[in-house]
This record gives structure tokens, sequence and C-alpha cells, in this order.
């Protein structure tokens, strides 16, 4: 038997983008974010408990931004598992959207007229303790060649359609060569006039936007929207900042959509900080989500009332374009249910 010897070997030794290294170094080891917080005893023991199906995953430049020794700091609380998550809910549940129904090719979402959302992917760069896809079914939801096709054919078939949305688990974990081929295959059907990434990793890894990324997003066809996701103005840093100004120079949309969250982000001074510092990154405030009733998060909840008063106080602030419309997403209904 001959030697195979890889003849690209030279090429695939070329450096592995930054961001794919922070990526790979994620926090995920228990017992080292115990250490870095300096937890004993008890404290040690709870964190350690187990994550069911959704184990610890903090990437380092958002852990950077935590201010060491407070353990209410609230970029630490959406990461930090709790014992509090295990408890059992009445009225929580695994598939809160019932999104099983809307699914007409596996991958796609066809939920709302005009767009369609992508699940194209299945991880994230960050476990959000109260993210509502804490259960769901990613394994199924890896994208054959033959999905992708399907896919094409589905939105190619609809001219209502002139939306694709990529969500997930969070798109820019791809490659951009992966990235900026399904964004010219979408780019091809011609009725397709926009592109919108719903991503965490311009917040989490800013290194993310590197070149290469903002090179495709530049030359693509398709206008592109970015919606982040930063519940917290202290999630921004001059790196976060710097990210954000150059996918503005390229001509990407930035919105942003939040998560009210209890003890992180339920209180007017924060929203109002929140939507400032993202107004200074070019991003507007585009939603500020009710908690989805998923088993685990429901120490997270505020209650809607609540909401609404906090609502009312940031209005009373902030010019209008800074407040976000406040939605709770319902199984069943045209849009995201806004909190009248
Ligand atoms: C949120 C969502 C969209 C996008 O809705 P917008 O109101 O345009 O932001 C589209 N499809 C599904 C299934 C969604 O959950
Ligand atoms: S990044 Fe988004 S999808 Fe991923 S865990 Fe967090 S909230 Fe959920």
């Amino acid at each position: 038997m001959t030697n195979i010897i890889p003849i690209n070997s030279h090429l695939t030794s070329t450096a592995t983008p930054e961001w794919k290294q922070v990526l790979s170094n994620l926090l995920r080891d228990p017992e080292e974010l115990c250490d870095l917080l300096n937890l004993k005893g008890n404290d040690r023991d709870t964190l350690k408990a187990d994550c069911g199906q959704f184990p610890l995953r903090i990437p380092r430049p958002y852990f950077s931004r935590v201010v060491s020794g407070d353990l209410q700091d609230p970029l630490l609380l959406q990461a930090l598992p709790q014992a509090a998550e295990l408890h059992e809910t009445v009225g929580y549940v695994s598939d809160p959207l019932e999104e099983a129904e809307f699914t007409p090719v596996q991958g796609l979402l066809h939920k709302y007229h005009g767009r369609v959302l992508l699940v194209l992917n299945g991880s994230c760069a960050i476990h959000c303790r109260y993210c509502f896809r804490r259960h769901f079914p990613y394994q199924e939801h890896q994208i054959s060649a033959q999905h992708w096709q399907e896919i094409l054919q589905y939105i190619a078939a609809d001219n209502s359609i002139t939306e694709v949305i990529l969500s997930g688990g969070d798109p820019l974990t791809m490659n951009d060569k992966v990235l900026s081929q399904r964004c010219d295959d979408i780019a091809s059907i011609p009725h397709v006039k926009t592109l919108r990434l719903h991503s965490r990793l311009p917040i989490m890894i800013p290194q993310r936007i590197d070149e290469h990324c903002l090179r495709w997003m530049q030359q693509s066809r398709l206008q592109i929207v970015m919606v982040i996701h930063c519940n917290h103005a202290q999630e921004i840093d001059a790196e976060v900042e710097s990210a954000l100004n150059d996918l503005a120079n390229v001509g990407v949309t930035l919105l942003n959509q939040s998560v009210l969250l209890r003890g992180i982000n339920d209180n007017v001074e924060v929203l109002e900080h929140l939507s400032q510092r993202l107004f200074e990154c070019r991003v507007l405030p585009y939603y500020m989500h009710l908690l989805d009733k998923v088993q685990g998060a429901a120490h997270f909840d505020v209650p809607e009332e609540e909401a609404q008063q906090l609502r009312e106080a940031l209005s009373a602030r902030v010019a209008g374009y800074l407040v976000p419309k406040f939605v709770r997403e319902q199984a069943n209904e045209r849009s995201k249910s806004r909190m009248e």
C-alpha cells in the first residue's frame, strides 16, 4: 500500500482564524470556573451540579468583562448554571413555541409572511441559561447537501419570501467559506432581497468580525441585517464596539434583541444605558423578549405587568427609537405579539 500524502497539507496548515481558536477554547470546565470565581464549599458543589443537556459554555472574551468577585454580575448570571434550573415549574414546557408544525422542510421555519427562518447549525458560542432553545433537538437539524437543496427549492417556489433569516444556534459559528456559499445560493433566488443573521458572536467573540467576514458581507447582492443579542451595556467593551463599527461601515444594518431577565436587566437605568450604549455603536434596539416559558428558566422571569412598567419608564427617558418593542412569542400567531 502506498502512503497517502495529503497534498494540501501546506494549505491546511495556514493559520486558523483567531476567532476559531477562541471558539475552540471556551470555558467549559466547571472546576476551572470555580477556580476563576474563587468559589468554595457549597457554592462549588452547586455550580458543579448536573447541567443536564445544556453544559457550561462561556467564551473567554465575554468572561473577561465579568466584574471579578461579583457573583451577581449581570454577565456572569447569564452563563452560570444554577440549582434553580433543575426545578420543574408548572406551565413551563420543553418546546414552548410548538415550532414543529411550521417546519415544511427540515431546518426551515415558515411561520410569518414574507420571511423564513433557517436553523443551519446547532452550536452557540455561549450557553445562555435562560435560552428557549435549551431543549431544542439540534442534532436533528444538521443540514445535509440534499436538505440544503430542498430548502432552496422551497424558497425559490414561493415569491412572497423576500427575507431569509439565519438563526440557530448561531450562524456565525460557521466558517466564512460555508456561510458565504450559503449566502450566494440564497442570493441566486431573485425575489429574496434581504439576508438577516441572528447572532451573539459580535458580543461573545468580537474577533469573529474579521476581514474575511466583512468582505463577503460587503460583496453580497443582498441587503444584510444583523440582529445581535445584547442584554446589558457591560457586554460592550472597546473590541465589541470596534466590531460593530466595522459591520456598520460595510453597510450592515445593525439591530439588537434582548431578553428581559430578572436580576440582570429588569431595571430602568440598566435599560436606558443599554439603549444608549447600543446607539453609540450604531445599533438600534429592536426586540425586548419576555421570557419564553421554558423549563429550567423560571427564575429569570419578569412578570408582564412589571415589564409594562419598565417599558413606560424607559419611554419617558429616551427617544422613541431607543425603546425596543416588548414582545412575547406565542404559538399560532402571525407575528411576535406586542405587549399592549
Ligand atoms: C422571530 C421570527 C421571525 C422574524 O420575525 P420579525 O418580526 O421579522 O423579526 C421569523 N420567523 C420565525 C419563525 C421567528 O420566530
Ligand atoms: S446564543 Fe441565543 S440560541 Fe444560543 S444559547 Fe444563547 S440565547 Fe440561546
